[in-house]
């Protein structure tokens, strides 16, 4: 066998059975949180990551790289690459990260804000921006939900650094750069990518938002000139109001959500009981509160957790979930280990892609068993919530992604003034006045997250691609089992064989452009 393919199976024989140890050891922690589980899935993460920063195998596998390598070998050789690179930097460097970023988590999640002098989390903070009518209330509200930001600027500032000096020690620019290159994001694209989403976006984000302010300011009983931040219905207007979305929640009322989502995955010709019946999906005291997807290991062993209620957001969730799944199933058997995986990208536009069937008039009507007559009456009403959506979604992407590369770029500037200039550029939210403080701080992400948040929008934008190659080849994506079919041979069967941007081009006919965005949001 040739030197780099036996370097590469190599790699693969050793960090396989690592993986799958580390996968299942947070499973098991995130089912069932004792203290034991936790523990090791500690130390099931940490010989996970001591192999990846293994300095000889990745010498043998750069060396391997660079001398001769070719095609499939080439590109899983590439790939362990970009797994291992963010770990070749010093242990100390390494090990004062870790600590810094797993600080400031444990600080977020027992940081409460305080209103009307009670401690209040975040969901009930929020409960307040939706529901109160009442702006002294949301004002104090939404100031609490930014008191996080002060206790942890510092040290965020602080892990920019770290993380810098990281990069910089395997020859980026800086930490936004090295992330983008890991994975495998074009940073010149991206840039150029934004702001097509910018100017697609930009003349209905502002219609829809003088709309959206002139119903706040009669709301309020204020002019909409003396809107602020706190008018809106989140912390950092980053979702649609609640009246912009359509409550289907009447419709699942009594329904079986698992049942509903099975039959979604039936009638578009995937295999799903496997994996539902490996997963946790009810609700349960000590288990984790959120949905997930894992691939245990690669070799079928696809499990759910998540926490399904009788709620249209619970069905979406579980289709989601459902979406990764199937797509880590139908991953060609034959592939290597580093190739039977998937990119952020591509694996987040098919869960989303499977979650929005829920939103479908198609799927109402043949799913839910919803009359035609009332799949009509929905229809536009849909279209539109899902625009904004988009819309609110996009603009707050923008600030995101701006934010993080000028925080890269420089950790010691004037952040403070730098998020409120974005946000009132890309949101059009207008600052409080003479405020200063670090509430860009105050995003979790920022910290624990960094320089991810344009996957997300790159997955909904992916996703709206799909759909349409889907609508023009199988005529359709609910009920269509060609459409299964489809998505199962040009997208999931490749696995990461090809690169995640030429995989959507092979599955959509088109590079990853904002057309499909642009037409979505003109629904408004
Ligand atoms: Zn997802």
């Amino acid at each position: 066998m040739a030197d780099a393919a036996r370097i590469a199976q190599e790699a693969e024989a050793l960090l396989a059975p690592l993986s799958a140890e580390a996968n299942l050891a947070w499973w098991d922690s995130q089912v069932d949180a004792t203290d034991e589980n936790g523990e090791r899935w500690a130390r099931a993460e940490l010989a996970w990551s001591d192999a990846l920063a293994d300095r000889a195998l990745y010498a043998s596998v750069e060396h391997a790289r660079r001398n001769g390598a070719s095609g499939h070998v080439r590109r899983r050789l590439d790939l362990l690459h970009s797994l291992m690179l963010r770990r070749q930097v010093p242990e100390a460097l390494r090990a004062r990260i870790v600590e810094l970023e797993a600080s400031v988590d444990v600080r977020f999640s027992r940081h409460r804000g305080v209103v009307g002098g009670v401690e209040l989390g975040d969901t009930e903070i929020k409960k307040i921006l939706r529901r109160s009518d009442d702006a002294r209330e949301r004002r104090e509200a939404w100031e609490a939900s930014k008191t996080v930001g002060a206790e942890v600027a510092d040290d965020i500032r602080k892990l920019a650094r770290l993380r810098n000096e990281a990069a910089r020690c395997v020859g980026y620019r800086d930490w936004f750069a090295l992330s983008l290159a890991t994975d495998e994001v074009d940073e010149a694209k991206l840039a150029a990518t934004l702001s097509d989403c910018d100017r697609a976006t930009s003349e209905e984000f502002g219609r829809w938002k003088a709309g959206l302010d002139e119903r706040l300011a009669a709301r309020f009983g204020c002019a909409v000139a003396e809107l602020r931040p706190w008018h809106y219905s989140d912390p950092f207007f980053q979702d649609a109001p609640p009246d912009a979305v359509v409550d289907l929640d009447p419709y699942v009322d009594g329904r079986d959500v698992v049942g509903l989502a099975r039959r979604t995955m039936e009638g578009l010709g995937l295999e799903a009981e496997g994996i539902i019946a490996r997963s946790d999906l009810y609700p349960r005291h000590g288990k984790n509160q959120h949905a997930f997807c894992v691939d245990v290991n690669r070799a079928g062993d696809v499990r759910i957790l998540a926490n399904v209620v009788e709620t249209h957001e619970s069905a979406d969730t579980l289709l989601h979930e459902l979406g990764h799944g199937v797509y880590d199933l139908g991953l060609a058997s034959d592939l290597p280990w580093t190739l039977r995986s998937t990119h952020l990208v591509a694996t987040e536009a098919a869960a989303i892609l499977c979650g929005a069937l829920a939103w479908r008039r198609d799927w109402l009507e043949r799913v839910l068993g919803l009359s035609a007559g009332e799949g009509a009456e929905l229809e536009s009403r849909l279209r539109s919530a899902r625009a904004c959506e988009l819309l609110v979604f996009t603009r707050w992407v923008l600030v995101m992604n701006a934010f993080e590369r000028a925080l890269y770029a420089d950790p010691d500037a004037d952040l403070d003034s730098l998020w409120w200039e974005l946000v009132r550029r890309y949101q059009g939210v207008t600052p409080p006045d003479g405020r200063s403080a670090p509430d860009w701080a105050a995003k979790i992400h920022i910290a624990v997250s960094p320089v991810y948040y344009h996957t997300y929008l790159y997955g909904s934008i992916v996703a709206l691609q799909l759909a349409a190659a889907l609508e023009a080849e199988a005529g359709g994506i609910v009920d269509r089992p060609e459409a299964g079919a489809l998505l199962h041979e040009r997208l999931f069967a490749p696995g990461e064989s090809v690169r995640w941007d030429r995989l959507v081009e092979q599955v959509s006919g088109a590079h990853l452009s904002v057309d499909s965005l642009a037409r979505a949001v003109a629904d408004v």
